[in-house]
């Protein structure tokens, strides 16, 4: 078949479960050493990133993806085996088809196809690969390596993320920034007694729930353009010994909120604590920051450039917006880039019998290399 062919079929075969990258990068490091570029191996614990550059030009165009997967579930549900690429129907199945080894080799032929057709290209054009993209905490993948550009004074201006995004067929879809992400484990304090003495007793419960309506009530924020508002969302709530005469001493209630720019992480905090206080609760809260929200407006040149890219080679107009989770591009945007997401299908990705259409997979590096030719050929 092709060149970006194999080298999906080849990373699909590496069992690259988070963080193990299964020698991927090795593989890709050394093909595009071969073809000039410069390659910095970052591991950090268990993980391995791999940020390969070409030229030394003062804009920086990076592609950023990961190389691990998830867990493929029961092997026996599969139609072929997870980790031995197989087509059928035209498409590529296998563990990481969609979500991101094509994306991943898409990105690599056609850095490959840029650096040939422009030899003197302007700016620098760089790849940046983690294999903690699908892990709980993401430690030691992008978010480090960004902590580590920041150190070192590695700017970024645009970043081309390459995830599926594509909803039905490529360049229906894009991502010009992501919701924030912010949770809370809260604890509400009472009094246990006997349900039959109220006066002795402090209930949780009770005390809680105006305060819950308040909170499912507010609105946050209207959002933006390219943000619906910020949602509030219990997830979890338990209080209660199980018995019908004990009045619980404590209730615990996780929530999440996902975040437009018209709020902050500081902003939700204080407002959420402010509701608290005002209802009197004795609490406490366990915040956790997944992200920040990060935004590529309208009229900014990679957004523009990828826009144009779509209609010319998908003949597709592309949505544009900021729906679905978060990703390692909320790392990469806070060095000052314009992010914006492109990629295959996401139909299957995570699945039993993941796929990536054939054709789409042979059109996907053109795509990269059309959006690297016009910011810096
Ligand atoms: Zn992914």
């Amino acid at each position: 078949m092709s060149e970006v062919f194999d080298l999906a079929c080849e990373l699909i075969r590496r069992r690259s479960l988070t963080p193990d990258d299964a020698g991927c990068m090795g593989l890709l490091a050394a093909r595009l050493q071969r073809d000039g570029f410069h390659c910095e191996h970052l591991r950090y614990g268990e993980v391995s990133n791999l940020w390969a550059t070409h030229g030394r030009g003062e804009s920086v165009l990076a592609f950023l993806g990961h190389v691990d997967v998830v867990p493929s579930g029961p092997e026996s549900e599969w139609s072929s085996p997870p980790f031995d690429p197989a087509v059928r129907d035209g498409n590529l199945y296998g563990r990481g088809a969609a979500d991101m080894k094509s994306g991943v080799a898409a990105m690599v032929v056609a850095l490959e196809q840029f650096v040939a057709r422009h030899p003197d290209h302007a700016g620098t054009i760089g790849l940046l690969l983690t294999s903690d993209e699908e892990g709980p905490t993401n430690l030691d993948g992008v978010r480090r390596v960004a902590e580590h550009f920041h150190e070192t004074g590695q700017g970024i201006d645009w970043c081309v993320v390459g995830e599926p995004t594509a909803k039905e067929k490529l360049g229906d879809l894009i991502r010009v920034g992501r919701r924030g992400s912010l949770s809370g484990v809260l604890t509400v304090r009472g009094v246990q007694g006997h349900v039959a003495y109220p006066e002795l007793v402090r209930n949780p419960i009770h005390q809680f729930a105006p305060a819950l309506a308040e909170l499912a009530a507010t609105r946050w924020d209207d959002g933006n353009a390219d943000f619906p508002p910020t949602s509030f969302q219990v997830s979890n709530i338990s209080a209660g010994t199980g018995v019908y005469n004990v009045v619980p001493g404590s209730l615990a209630a996780h929530f999440n909120f996902r975040f437009s720019t018209a709020s902050t992480a500081a902003s939700l905090r204080e407002r959420t604590e402010a509701i608290l206080e005002r209802h009197a609760l004795d609490y406490a809260i366990d915040w956790n920051l997944s992200g920040e929200p990060f935004h590529s407006p309208e009229g900014g040149r990679l957004r523009e450039t990828v826009v144009a890219v779509c209609r010319e080679l998908c003949g597709v107009e592309p949505e544009q917006n900021t729906g679905g989770g978060t990703s390692d591009g909320r790392f990469i945007a806070p060095l000052g880039a314009e992010v914006i997401e492109i990629g295959l299908v996401n139909a299957t990705i995570h699945k039993i019998d993941e796929c990536a259409s054939l054709d789409e997979l042979e059109r996907l590096p053109a795509i990269y290399s059309a959006i690297a030719g016009r910011l810096l050929g």
